[in-house]
Order: structure tokens, then C-alpha cells, then sequence
């Protein structure tokens, strides 16, 4: 089994589509073992972006993850991983993103994309650590 770090984004919970993604990610099976409803900060934003900070977008992309709140989880299961990012759908929600996924279905722009999740083991055990630091292994 493995863990990963789900954001449903600003724009997620702005949209009222909170309910919608955790239903999504209890209907594949996935459970959550870990979910909180909070305003991401300076620190925590830039830390999660941090291989961003060079790119054009990060400003803009650091004034919109922290512009409102937002839900993080940690949710588990066997290759969480994928299965997540199978769900949410590409990083352009029009050009990547297929119809059936979290993105394609409700999203239009890249930065405004809805939702996040880690991209491989060790990006998982870090961003864990980032937003949920008492949680154990
Ligand atoms: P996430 O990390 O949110 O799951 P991702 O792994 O699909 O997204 P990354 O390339 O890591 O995509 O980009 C992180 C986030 O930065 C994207 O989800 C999106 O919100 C934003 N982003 C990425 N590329 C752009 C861009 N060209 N313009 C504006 N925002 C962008």
C-alpha cells in the first residue's frame, strides 16, 4: 500500500467541488486517512512549490494556493499514487486532461486546475511531512 498528498485547491472548495473529489476518491477504493480544511501559508506554500520558484508562474501560483482554504489529505491505498493522478487527469485541464477525470470535467486552466497530488514516493513522504507533520509513517 502507499500514501499520497491530495490538495483539493482554492478553486476546488471556491467551486463548491469538495464533495465531488472526495466522492471520486472513495468510489476508486482509495481511503483517507487524513483530512483538514485550512488556508495553506507563505512557508507551507513555497515549501510544497519549491521546485517551482524559478518558473514564471510560481509567483502567481503561490498568491493563488494561498488566496483562500483549501482541503489537503493524505489518502492510501495500493499504487495511491497513480490511481490519484489517474483521477485528477492531466496538468492542462484542456489540452491533457481527458473527460472523466477531476480536471477534464471541471477545469479550464492550468494554474486554476483544482487539485494536486504527489508525484512519486518520495515526493509523497515529503509533502506528507509538509502539511501533516504529527501523522506517522
Ligand atoms: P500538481 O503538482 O498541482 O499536481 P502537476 O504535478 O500536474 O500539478 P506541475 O507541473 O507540478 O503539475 O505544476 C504544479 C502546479 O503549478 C499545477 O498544478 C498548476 O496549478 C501550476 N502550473 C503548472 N504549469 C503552469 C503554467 N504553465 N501556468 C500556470 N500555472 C501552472
Amino acid at each position: 500500500t502507499e500514501r499520497t498528498l491530495v490538495l483539493a485547491k482554492p478553486d476546488a472548495v471556491a467551486r463548491g467541488l469538495v464533495g465531488e473529489i472526495i466522492r471520486r476518491i472513495e468510489a476508486k477504493g482509495l481511503t483517507i486517512v487524513a483530512l483538514d480544511l485550512r488556508t495553506a501559508t507563505e512557508e507551507v506554500a513555497a515549501g510544497h512549490y519549491a521546485e517551482h520558484d524559478s518558473k514564471p508562474f510560481y509567483g502567481s501560483l503561490i498568491e493563488f494556493i494561498t488566496s483562500g482554504p483549501l482541503v489537503a489529505a493524505v489518502v492510501e491505498g495500493p499504487r495511491a499514487i497513480a490511481a490519484w493522478r489517474q483521477l485528477a487527469g492531466g496538468t492542462d485541464p484542456v489540452d491533457k486532461a481527458t473527460p472523466g477525470t477531476i480536471r477534464g470535467d471541471f477545469a479550464l486552466e492550468t494554474q486554476n486546475n483544482l487539485v494536486h497530488g504527489s508525484d512519486s514516493p518520495e515526493s509523497a513522504a515529503r509533502e506528507i511531512a509538509l502539511w501533516f507533520p504529527g501523522l506517522e509513517g
